[in-house]
């Protein structure tokens, strides 16, 4: 009898692990684009075109390569609607009584393939440098679980910029080389954009139908939706703007949405790219004297470092991660995150291009959307929700710790030893969205104050009893003692009126 061999939309490799141990000549593929995965929270436009297409496209390949592939469309009228559903639907249909599985990266879809009344064999996703093994025998008996750390041992296990036993350049990490303000001038023009083929095109009238409500603007639709495109995205990104990857990685500049990011998450985290080539291609650049070694360093840190650590840190802390709040933070979600109009540049720009592109760099999202909830006092079940909707890379095990840990402290500090918060002052140096903001960035209260400056203080006396004792925010608490009592009370009671403002629904 045959086996029933799932593949889900991000796990698009050809090499995954369920195909691994499946048989050509007996077992059948079953891939679903189902309205339960499509809508349990209501993703971006692009981002569900971007799965549907690349889903379409891989399962064309798999039966030109000879597998028996059944495929069912969103609107097919026997779709079932969930996976599950569509697992037993295929295994009547052929007889299957076994399914095999690449393990999912969210726990929820893992617990519904464990409760299907079928045996299904749940392999290790292997396409990830770290096994759950290796992640938690490091993990194991340390008190802090600190990235750099166990980046080193990922650069020992995976060779990458090692000569010898030794880093290249003698450090393992130039980070310090990378906090270079925005450049005036721009000489990459962001990733390659793919024009829809026919199969494309079918799926955006689909999604125009089926999720045109959704947050997010559709078309014009660039991403790249198999192996190849994918590859010339990376190809681009090496050739154009690794060079300066490092020294821009924390800037940002309204009007370039891109800056030297390489935009490839996109097409790594559904498979349509391997984290190990990528960062042997970023190796070679910098071998052959294309790329200075900061920028092949930094960028191979955030595959084999972070990408790599914060999948180790999901799975380790369990299911419940993603709905914890330890600070205790519960306002709604400000409107201005679903577009609403706001006078805050910083915010508009994160927004605006979230809207448009599905997409938004690191910077953006930590210290512009990021540290706007953190020190406004929003739910992170909120902001976790939010930052899985829109962004198109978005999967619960790299979306989830990114934030709920780094982002919003909500893990207590596992991820992030302090919160990233700050002022106005840090997204004033580190980009030229003060220049044309209402508010002034220089002001620190009163009418026109940057919101960012009247919060960051609301903040830390809100969780003083937390923070205080923390060695590294032990400056921040000192400047506010250093205020005189008078000043302190208006920058508190400034913050408060923000916050009615924004609870009451206002423009802000
Ligand atoms: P580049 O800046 O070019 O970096 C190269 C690659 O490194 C990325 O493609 C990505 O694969 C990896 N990477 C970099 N930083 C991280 C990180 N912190 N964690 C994991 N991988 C990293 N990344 C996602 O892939 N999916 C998410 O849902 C996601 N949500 C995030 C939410 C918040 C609040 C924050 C602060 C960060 C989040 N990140 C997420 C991490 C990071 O912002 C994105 O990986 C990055 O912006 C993707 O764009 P890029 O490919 O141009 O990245
Ligand atoms: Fe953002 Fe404040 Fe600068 Fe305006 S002044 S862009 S709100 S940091």
């Amino acid at each position: 009898t045959p086996r029933l061999i799932l593949i889900l939309g991000d796990q698009l490799t050809q090499t995954v692990a369920a195909l691994k141990a499946a048989d050509k000549a007996r077992d059948v593929v079953v891939m679903a684009e189902v309205a339960d995965e499509a809508s349990y929270v209501q993703h971006h436009p692009k981002k569900i075109a971007l799965i549907f297409a690349a889903m379409r496209k891989f399962a064309a390949r798999l039966r030109e390569a000879g597998w028996d592939v059944r495929y069912t469309e969103l609107d097919d009228t026997e779709n079932s609607g969930s996976i599950p559903g569509e697992l037993l639907r295929r295994a009547g249909e052929t007889g299957a009584q076994r399914v095999i599985a690449t393990e999912p990266g969210e726990w929820r879809l893992i617990g519904l393939l464990n409760d299907l009344p079928l045996p299904v064999t749940l392999l290790e996703d292997d396409r990830f440098i770290a096994s759950h093994k290796e992640f938690d025998a490091w993990a194991k008996g340390r008190k802090a679980l600190r990235m750099e750390y166990f980046y080193r041992e990922m650069r020992r296990k995976t060779g990458l910029l090692m000569d010898g036993d030794q880093p290249t350049g003698g450090q393992w990490n130039y980070d310090h080389d990378n906090r270079k303000p925005a450049p005036g001038d721009i000489d990459a023009d962001g990733p390659p954009r793919f024009t829809p083929d026919p199969v494309t095109e079918e799926v955006l009238d689909l999604v125009e139908a089926r999720f045109g409500n959704s947050f997010g603007t559709l078309r014009p639709f660039w991403f790249g939706t198999d192996a190849e495109q994918a590859q010339q995205a990376l190809d681009a990104f090496v050739t154009h703007a690794l060079p300066r990857f490092g020294d821009y990685q924390d800037a940002m500049l309204a009007g370039h949405r891109f800056l030297y990011h390489s935009v490839i998450s996109v097409y790594l985290n559904i498979g349509l790219l391997d984290p190990l080539d990528i960062c042997r291609a970023v190796e070679d650049a910098y071998r052959r004297g294309h790329a200075p070694l900061n920028a092949a360093e930094g960028f191979i840190r955030q595959i084999i470092g972070w990408r790599e650590y914060v999948r180790g840190i999901y799975f380790l802390e369990g299911p419940d991660y993603p709905s914890r709040n330890a600070l205790g933070q519960s306002r709604d979600l400000p409107a201005a995150y679903w577009g609403a109009p706001t006078d805050m540049a910083c915010l508009s720009a994160a927004v605006e291009q979230t809207r448009d592109e599905a997409y938004a760099h690191h910077i953006q999202r930590l210290m512009v959307t990021g540290n706007f909830a953190l020190l406004a006092g929003v739910d992170p079940g909120q902001v976790h929700d939010w930052y899985l909707r829109v962004y198109a890379d978005a999967f619960e095990w790299v979306e989830a710790p990114n934030t709920v840990g780094m982002s919003q402290f909500a893990d207590g500090g596992i991820i992030a030893s302090k919160p990233y918060v700050s002022s106005g002052a840090y997204i004033d140096r580190m980009s030229d969205y003060c220049k044309t903001c209402a508010y002034s960035v220089k002001q620190k209260t009163g009418q026109g104050a940057c919101p960012f400056n009247l919060l960051y203080w609301h903040f830390l006396v809100r969780h003083r009893d937390r923070f205080d004792g923390n060695p590294r925010m032990g400056n921040m608490y000192r400047t506010w003692e250093r205020m005189d009592a008078a000043r302190r009370d208006t920058v508190l009671k400034d913050a408060e009126a923000f916050l009615a403002k924004l609870d009451a629904g206002q423009r802000v």
